[in-house]
């Protein structure tokens, strides 16, 4: 591929402190055009600025869009590596396909994020817990209301220092079962990982917030009875020394996080099963003091554990509402093998 690089003439202060999450974005931004006559074109790294946009484009009026989200790690020796990057490129390939967006060579889809971050190298923060969070997304650019398929779009790739997820050390979360709204139904878009699921479940989101919890747990879409995910993360819990976790039943989204943790737990020998658990399954092991730890897996967090959860009209106490050991463990695993501080044996890391 054949990028063309425009580098910005006026760069930016590089912020080092009060990072947050998607709040400072980097000099320059990766962008490729689509046009079904003519396949994907024009790749190329621009000065990070605003997009100017038919008001017709698809993606305004019928949410054609999808998106991923990685991050780039500074090791201790200074090298930057990216995890399980192919995994993504699978992932957008396969949310694509959902909503009629055109596919992108996975092949390019790395070698764009290489390059962009190459480019904006400096950006990548130095402490550990820090990283250089990748936001690649596409969205449907035909300027016409008519509804049909795609003949335009657009992939571009933002990139946002951001700061450590647990600046406090790791508290769990406080969790509500979500009975009303729901996320996503078996035969929509709830494997894909779209802008428009996200905009469905802002409502039951704040509403658990008002309530003084953390996020959602949801429950599937047809029965109101099967456990999905918790918020934009995956959920796996620990019943009487097994690891359980929700199925890829097709309405939830198939983290990356989730693998890899599923993968080391097997590796360590923990029988790890992936079934539909129902919500009387789970309350009956909180009941009875079953469910030993409860925790979300997602990039940002690698992994957040959760410490009370809150289902009709009562409120269940998890591990002493204190980070379990598993869950421990997977955090020391996973953020040692990203920060280079482990030895990546199941050669996860790509290095920039
Ligand atoms: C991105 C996402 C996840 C986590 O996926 P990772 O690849 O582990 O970051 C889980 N659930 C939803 C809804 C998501 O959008």
């Amino acid at each position: 591929m054949n990028i063309s690089i425009e580098k910005t003439t006026s760069p930016k202060a590089i912020p080092t402190e009060n990072l947050g999450f998607g709040k400072h974005f980097t000099d320059h931004m990766f962008l490729m055009d689509y046009d079904r006559q003519t396949g994907w074109e024009n790749p190329r790294i621009v000065p990070f600025g605003r997009l100017s946009m038919h008001p017709a484009a698809t993606v305004f009026h019928y949410g054609s869009e999808v998106f991923e989200g990685l991050k780039a790690y500074r090791t201790e020796s200074g090298k930057i590596q990216l995890f399980r990057p192919y995994e993504n490129a699978k992932r957008i390939n396969s949310s694509a396909e959902r909503l009629r967006l055109p596919e992108i060579d996975e092949d390019i889809f790395v070698e764009a994020i290489k390059e962009l971050v190459k480019i904006d190298e400096a950006w990548v923060p130095k402490n550990f817990g820090e990283s250089l969070y990748i936001r690649p997304f596409l969205f449907g650019n035909d300027e016409s209301l008519g509804v049909h398929s795609i003949k335009r779009a657009t992939f571009v790739i933002i990139l946002s220092p951001s700061g450590s997820y647990y600046p406090e050390g790791i508290n769990p979360v406080k969790i509500m079962i979500e009975k009303d709204d729901v996320r996503a139904v078996k035969g929509g878009t709830g494997y894909a990982k779209c802008g428009g699921n996200y905009a469905a479940s802002i409502r039951a989101g704040e509403n658990a917030e008002q309530k003084g919890y953390t996020q959602v747990l949801w429950l599937d879409g047809v029965h109101r009875k099967y456990i999905e995910e918790v918020g934009a993360m995956n959920v796996m819990f620990k019943i009487e020394g097994e690891i359980v976790t929700p199925e890829l039943s097709g309405s939830i989204l198939p983290g990356i996080t989730r693998k890899s943790c599923i993968e080391v737990l097997k590796d360590e020998g923990y029988k790890v099963s992936e079934k539909l658990i129902s919500i009387d399954e789970l309350v009956d092991a909180l009941e009875n003091g079953k469910l030993e730890e409860a925790w979300g897996c997602g990039t940002a967090a690698v992994v957040s554990p959760i410490g009370k959860l809150y289902y009709d009209g009562k409120e269940y106490i998890v591990n002493n509402n204190e980070i379990g050991e598993v869950t421990q463990k997977l955090y020391d695993k996973l953020t040692g093998i990203q920060w280079g501080k482990l030895e990546d044996k199941y050669q996860w890391t790509v290095e920039i």
